[in-house]
């Protein structure tokens, strides 16, 4: 199912939790609603649920506009942090219950109910565990039943908030990988918030990036890390530094002299770069600092570096540094950024 979202506003006593968001949400496809805390991602998600309500603007699922639609209308699935399985129920009855409460002349036959939540059970890897309750499993698997029970009811788009936010880091790597082959094998359309960027860069077709109620950019992984559309994007995704710099005749000044990189568009701006992204050179035309930290970090060395500011708080950056040659505290650092991105003021 194909989802419009279109020219969304919603305001809570005239705060504007979402404004003007837009997007289009392919049907088959696995999207991603990224940001910070209160960003608006979950408020995106109940407005596509159909649990709350736009202030302005339409969603449409598929051709039809659904605004106005009920949850149970949509048929949407939906799977929450707190996987909340009835307590008092087995497995199979957790599975079955949105089946179960439809009204007669909707509700599948038993034998068929019980064909669906075997079958559902095969897809989540839990055979055999039908008549446990929900206290007689581990997370992630209280976490796939939840999962098994919002695809019951053949949803027509699948909505996960944080789906596995209460878990620990292994169990999360697996669910993760997990979700994307159970997602490659049904099809469904399945949006899911989270402000793991890992998760969502790992996982995603798309990843939506949210900041204050807006969309800042739509894109893959490798769009929203290696080309972020705003300062924003390339501050929150992945590890970053900034400094101000002015372009004069084609070359990038940072404090009145040149750092040995240059660029077409003149004038002020801000310099962003990440640490893998820099080279260590022995030029007078560079970037310089001393080093305050040496870090490990998984397969790489990260210096923490900063650069003199005339009397005001140092300038904080980071850059890699080669693995096998630390480079020493309180040393001066020389470097020059090899890829970056100049935002205009
Ligand atoms: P988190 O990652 O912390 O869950 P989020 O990105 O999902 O955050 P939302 O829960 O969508 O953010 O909230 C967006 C903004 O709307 C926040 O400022 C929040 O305080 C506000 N908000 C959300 N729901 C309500 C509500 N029912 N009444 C008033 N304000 C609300």
């Amino acid at each position: 199912m194909e989802v419009t979202i279109s020219n969304i506003r919603k305001e809570f006593d005239r705060f504007p939790a979402l404004n003007d968001v837009s997007l289009k949400i392919a049907s088959g496809e696995l999207i991603a609603l990224l940001g910070p805390s209160g960003s608006g991602k979950t408020t995106l998600l109940r407005l596509i649920a159909g649990l709350d309500f736009p202030t302005d603007g339409k969603i449409f699922f598929g051709e039809e506009d659904a605004s106005h639609r009920s949850v149970q209308e949509r048929n949407v699935g939906f799977v929450f942090q707190h996987y909340a399985l009835f307590r008092h129920m087995t497995v199979a009855e957790n599975i079955s219950f949105g089946l179960k409460v439809r009204p007669s002349s909707a509700r599948p036959p038993k034998a068929e109910i019980r064909r669906r939540v075997l079958e559902l059970l095969d897809m989540v890897q839990l055979g055999g565990l039908e008549k446990r309750y929900p206290h007689q499993l581990s997370g992630g698997q209280r976490q796939r039943v939840a999962l098994a029970r919002a695809m019951a009811i053949e949803p027509h788009i699948l909505l996960l908030d944080e789906p596995f936010g209460a878990l620990d880091a292994k169990v999360r790597k697996e669910l993760r990988r997990w979700l994307r082959e159970f997602h490659d094998r049904t099809g469904h359309t399945t949006v899911f918030v989270t402000h793991d960027q890992e998760e969502a860069l790992e996982l995603a077709d798309r990843v939506v990036v949210m900041s204050q109620g807006r969309i800042e950019q739509v894109g893959s992984a490798d769009d929203v890390y290696d080309r972020p559309g705003s300062p924003f994007v390339f501050s929150f995704i992945g590890e970053s530094s900034q400094l101000p710099i002015e372009v004069k005749g084609g070359t990038v000044l940072f404090q009145g002299q040149p750092i040995g990189i240059s660029e077409a568009e003149e004038g002020a701006g801000e310099l962003f770069f990440r640490p893998e992204d820099v080279v260590l050179v022995d030029a007078p035309d560079a970037l310089f600092g001393k080093v305050t930290a040496c870090r490990r970090l998984a397969g790489t060395r990260i210096a923490e570096i900063d650069i003199a500011n005339d009397g005001h708080a140092p300038y904080h950056v980071e850059v890699e540094v080669p693995l096998h040659a630390p480079v020493e505290l309180r040393s001066e650092l020389r470097f020059r950024p090899t890829r970056w991105k100049i935002f205009r003021k």
